[in-house]
């Protein structure tokens, strides 16, 4: 009939304007999508035994949820042309801008991110060309896993730890102190970040208190080896 038909074509065309959305890399999303924290995409209790249920919900709606509120801030005070903003721009020049914008643009691209790269019950193991490169510039993932690991328990105080594509292409590891990340101008070593992991206390203290090894050792059961591969060989460029 015609009204079904109708009805499936716009079904059809709707779900295809959402794929391409998706598909949009972080870097041009409208102004509107940019400062909100995406929906998490999984219970608060989906991380269990690994990453407790209060940990996530107070990460997500406290710690995160602050951030996205002040980087929205930051953003009407400090940038004119708000429907060109993009992370390439202000990260790659953080110094223009306040230290407002620096932690709170960090703080909401990089919970953005770590929510992301966790899944439960995703893949296990890096797969396909993630895998091929990690053993190409690690040796094999325990070797990886052992530098990042240490990378993550060596950042002093509050930061985050990363797996970063590198300008040509290459895999490294680095951290970053606060909520600064490798994408910054201001950062030591920059790359493209493809995995991170938050070391800041608030985002392991209920269940791990001062045992940062211990919380880093079990969130690699919870990493999305999916989304870390997406981001390291998009499908859509
Ligand atoms: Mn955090």
């Amino acid at each position: 009939m015609k009204t079904t038909w109708n009805r499936r074509k716009f079904i059809i065309e709707t779900s295809k304007a959402a794929a391409v959305i998706t598909a949009l890399p972080s870097f041009v999303k409208p102004y509107s999508q940019f400062f909100n924290q995406t929906p998490l995409p999984y219970s608060w209790n989906a991380l269990e035994p690994f990453i407790d249920a209060a940990t996530m919900e107070i990460h997500y709606t406290k710690h995160a949820a602050a951030y996205s509120a002040n980087f929205k801030q930051a953003i009407e005070a400090e940038i004119k042309e708000v429907n060109k903003i993009n992370y390439d721009h202000i990260f790659s020049n953080i110094e223009r801008y306040s230290v407002k914008m620096r932690n709170n643009g960090g703080g909401h691209y990089n919970h953005e991110l770590f929510w992301s790269i966790m899944k439960p019950g995703g893949a296990k193991e890096p797969q396909g060309e993630l895998a091929k490169a990690i053993t190409m510039y690690f040796g094999d993932v325990s070797k990886m896993k052992k530098m990042f690991t240490d990378a993550a328990l060596q950042q002093f105080g509050s930061g985050w730890a990363w797996l970063i594509k590198t300008p040509n292409g290459g895999l490294s590891i680095t951290s970053t102190p606060n909520q600064d990340n490798p994408l910054m101008s201001s950062a030591a070593k920059q790359g493209t970040p493809i995995l991170g992991l938050d070391v800041w206390e608030h985002a392991y203290y209920l269940k791990y208190q001062n045992k940062r090894a211990a919380y880093i050792e079990q969130w690699w059961n919870v990493v999305n080896w999916n989304e870390v591969g997406e981001r390291y060989n998009p499908s859509i460029a």
